[in-house]
């Protein structure tokens, strides 16, 4: 991991596969703050903001927020006191365009390291089924799943190209422990 005070770690996989579990866990382990897009707009949502309301449409339908509103509200956050170390970054970037705007934010070298938690499509179909019952999220509809995995292929997984080298690749498959435990020996 580069010699640097700020660590900015990103990490990349489908939805169901485990990744913002990991997210909150390194967040806690590397005592840097967790950015999840997702989340904030759940939260702005359930707090009826304007920009929760502009959101809900877009994640109720599992089409991406557009990309002016996402890399507003990360700018925002990663202007705070407590990001001044670093972040986690989850969900965000999605696209080419979020990616380059991070870089364009960051400064310097841009991200220090991606992880990307690999997890084969059909388990994460299967465990995003599950989720419907257990959390009962309104973005998690069957149709609304599958849109989102198409998704993900065709706009953020070109992001691996575009990270190249500072990209490692974290088997996904295996308990949150197991997975967690990949992921801290790869941002040592
Ligand atoms: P997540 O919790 O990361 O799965 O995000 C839930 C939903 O929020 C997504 O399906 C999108 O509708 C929206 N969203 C989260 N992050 C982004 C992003 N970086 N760009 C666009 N939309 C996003």
């Amino acid at each position: 991991m580069p010699d640097r005070d700020r660590l900015v770690l990103l990490l990349l996989g489908r939805q169901g596969s485990g990744k913002g579990t990991q997210a909150v866990r390194l967040a806690l382990h590397l005592q840097i703050p967790w950015v999840s897009t997702g989340e904030m707009f759940r939260q702005a949502a359930a707090e009826g903001a304007e920009l929760g309301l502009l959101a809900d449409g877009f994640m109720k339908e599992g089409k991406l927020v557009p990309d002016e509103v996402t890399i507003g509200i990360v700018r925002e956050r990663l202007a705070k006191a407590d990001a001044l170390n670093g972040a986690i970054l989850d969900g965000f970037p999605r696209t080419r365009a979020q990616a380059e705007a991070l870089d364009t934010m960051l400064g310097g070298d841009g991200v220090d390291l991606v992880l990307n938690i690999e997890v084969p499509v059909s388990v994460c179909r299967e465990r995003m089924i599950k989720r419907i019952e257990i959390e009962g999220r309104p973005d998690d509809t069957p149709e609304a799943i599958d849109r989102r995995l198409a998704l993900y292929e065709d706009q953020t997984e070109p992001l691996l190209d575009y990270y190249g080298e500072k990209v490692v690749e974290i088997d996904g498959l295996g308990s949150i422990d197991e997975v967690f435990l990949r992921c801290v020996k790869a941002s040592r």
